[in-house]
């Protein structure tokens, strides 16, 4: 683990790129779901050498297929490119290192688009490689969406190892094939970009936001209102909410709300999520980087996922759901986001 605390992030843009380092370069994509098609795809559209790297039998292959792009095994792939970008699961990750080890030939590229295996040691890349990361910071069906629609989608791009010299111009090639350079590319770290991400899915995005509309939730059930009110109130406005701050930020947000809203907002926000709250983020950053998380995630994996399993099952039976699941029915706009959902799930 590199302990690099002086962060500096310089923000890439085409201009910065050049098509070269990869013009002439066959680029093996590893893996097709939510990452592997937006990337096949693009990179192809954008005139570069690529094959898809697919298990025999994988469900994946045919849409591969039918998408134009040439299909190998993950072996096959790897032997005959100069850039391996592997976006097959974390959990998967260093199996498949294995299988591919010996096909990575002085000078090739080992590529992810997120440092977790890299950075708590689960895969050891060779000698004689480069080792680099290219990082959209969105799901990947808006990755292949922005780049039809001429736009991009902000990039993160990192080297861990550098044999040839050509690391960094060759993944900014790659980040601007695939559409990142459009909007921009900030350069990090594989130990920042794991970290944060860890951090900001657990303790905000997915974790924290979630764990605040459940309580929410029960508190008004429990008080007595209609589950249906306290479905639209804490559940689906929070798109809303969230559409602001991610046009104009925190201001935007607040200037598109009544003055109630924005005073009580403001006075009771730090109350809910108070100093304690903050003292259990500082916990659950210090397990990410400590790599408590890590291991407890990686033995968790090792046991066949027991506890996720169970989180899981409970997470999916709590009432909200229920009563999500009725409500949104009653939306048109809510069948169209559940079919783009199924095009990544493939
Ligand atoms: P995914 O789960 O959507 O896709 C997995 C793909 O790998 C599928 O095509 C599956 O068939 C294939 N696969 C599974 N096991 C395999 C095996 N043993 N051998 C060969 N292929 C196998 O994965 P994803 O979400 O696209 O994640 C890929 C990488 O991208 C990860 O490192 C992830 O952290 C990173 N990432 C994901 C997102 C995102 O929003 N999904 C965003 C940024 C970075
Ligand atoms: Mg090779
Ligand atoms: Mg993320
Ligand atoms: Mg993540
Ligand atoms: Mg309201």
């Amino acid at each position: 683990m590199t302990d690099d605390t002086e962060f500096t992030q310089p923000v890439y843009h085409e201009e910065d790129t050049n098509a070269e380092y990869i013009a002439d370069k066959t680029v093996a994509v590893l893996g097709y779901g939510s990452q592997g098609h937006a990337h096949a795809q693009n990179l192809h559209e954008s005139g570069v050498d690529v094959v898809v790297g697919l298990r025999e039998g994988s469900a994946s292959r045919s849409a591969a297929e039918d998408d134009g792009l040439r299909v190998a095994t993950p072996v096959e792939a790897a032997a005959e490119a100069d850039v391996v970008s592997i976006l097959v699961p974390d959990t998967v990750q260093p199996a498949v290192y294995d299988q591919i080890e010996d096909e990575l030939e002085a000078g090739d590229t080992l590529q992810f688009a997120h440092g977790f295996n890299i950075h708590y040691g689960q895969i050891e890349p060779k000698g004689g490689i480069d080792v680099t990361m290219v990082a959209p910071k969105s799901p990947g069906h808006l990755v292949r969406r922005n780049y039809e629609a001429g736009e991009g989608t902000p990039g993160l791009v990192a080297v861990y190892q550098d044999e040839t010299g050509d690391a960094k111009g060759e993944a900014l090639a790659y980040a601007s094939a695939i559409g990142c350079a459009r909007a921009g590319v900030i350069e990090t770290t594989f130990r920042e970009e794991t970290e944060t991400d860890l951090f900001g899915e657990q303790a905000v995005l997915c974790g924290g936001a979630t764990a605040l509309v459940k309580q929410g939730y029960e508190v008004l059930v429990d008080a007595g209102y209609s589950p249906e009110m306290a479905y639209f109130e804490v559940l689906n406005e929070l798109k809303l909410i969230v559409d602001l701050m991610y046009e104009g930020g925190l201001t935007e947000m607040w200037d598109s709300v009544s003055d109630t809203a924005e005073y009580g907002g403001l006075t009771q926000g730090p109350v809910v999520v108070d100093e304690t709250a903050r003292e259990n983020m500082e916990e659950v950053l210090e397990q990410v980087q400590n790599g408590e998380f890590a291991q407890e995630w990686i033995t968790e994996n090792q046991a066949n996922r027991p506890k996720y399993k169970q989180l899981r099952a409970r997470e999916e039976n709590h009432d909200i759901e229920e009563v999500g699941e009725r409500l949104r029915e009653l939306f048109a706009w809510a069948e169209e986001e559940s079919e783009d959902e199924e095009e990544v799930a493939e």
